[in-house]
C-alpha cells in the first residue's frame, strides 16, 4: 500500500502525461506539478522506481509502470468522484471542494468509494467538467483545446475549468464560465492579449490568454 504522499505524487504525474499525451513526462514537468526543486524531483523519482511504481531516465523524465498507473487513476476517481459528492450531495461550494477532496481521497475504503459512485448514478464527469475513471480504470478522452485555441466567429461549448483554485473558480461561476455554457467568440486579438466572448448569447466578456487558456472547449 503506497503512502498518501505517494499516492499524491503517482496522481500528479498521471494527470501530466494525460495533458502531454505522453506516457513520459518530462522532469521539469515533474519538478513543477510536486512543486519541487529539480534536484528532490530526481531523489524523490528513484525512490518512486525502486518501488516499481515508475521507470526514470536520467535528466529525461518518468513513465509510470502499470502498478503506478492503476493507482493514480484510482486516485483520480476517488478526487473526482468526492468533488462531485462534495457539490451535489453536500452542496458545497466548487470553488472550495478540491482541498476537502485532497484529503478524503486517501481517506476512504474502496466500500465506500463504490457505494459512493452507485449512489451518485456512476458519473462521467466531476464538477469542473473532468472526465471520471471508470472501475475498471479507463476514462473518457477530455479535449485539448482551449479557448485560446478559438478565432472569431467559433461557437463552441465549455467541457472543462482547468484551475482548481477557489479564486479562479469564483470568478468562472460569477461569469457563467462553468461546464455545459455555449460560447461565441467575437473577437481574438493576439497582440492586445483578448478575447472577446459572448456567453450564452447575451454577457459579453473579455479575457487574457492567460485566462482563456484555463477553459477547456468542445466544438
Ligand atoms: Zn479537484
Amino acid at each position: 500500500m503506497p503512502s498518501s504522499t505517494v499516492e499524491n505524487y503517482l496522481k500528479q504525474i498521471l494527470v501530466e502525461s494525460i495533458q502531454a499525451e505522453s506516457s513520459e513526462v518530462a522532469m521539469g514537468k515533474v519538478a513543477e506539478c510536486l512543486q519541487v526543486t529539480p534536484g528532490t524531483a530526481t531523489t524523490m523519482m528513484k525512490s518512486l522506481e525502486k518501488k516499481g511504481w515508475l521507470k526514470y531516465r536520467p535528466r529525461k523524465g518518468v513513465m509510470l509502470t502499470s502498478a503506478g498507473r492503476k493507482v493514480g487513476m484510482n486516485m483520480l476517481r476517488r478526487h473526482r468522484l468526492l468533488e462531485t459528492f462534495l457539490v451535489e450531495t453536500l452542496g458545497l461550494d466548487w470553488g472550495e471542494i478540491h482541498d476537502e477532496a485532497e484529503e478524503l481521497e486517501h481517506a476512504i475504503s474502496e466500500k465506500v468509494l463504490e457505494k459512493l459512485d452507485e449512489f451518485l448514478g456512476r458519473p462521467s464527469h466531476d464538477p469542473h467538467g473532468d472526465p471520471i475513471p471508470t472501475k475498471r480504470g479507463t476514462m473518457p478522452k477530455a479535449s485539448n483545446r482551449s479557448l485560446l485555441d478559438c478565432v472569431e466567429g467559433d461557437c463552441v461549448r465549455i467541457e472543462s475549468i482547468q484551475d482548481q483554485g477557489r479564486k479562479f473558480l469564483q470568478f468562472a461561476r460569477k461569469n457563467k464560465l462553468v461546464p455545459g455554457k455555449r460560447i461565441e467568440i467575437i473577437r481574438h486579438d493576439e497582440i492586445a492579449d483578448s478575447i472577446e466572448l459572448k456567453v450564452e448569447q447575451k454577457t459579453i466578456l473579455n479575457l487574457g490568454s492567460k485566462t482563456a487558456e484555463k477553459i477547456v472547449i468542445r466544438s
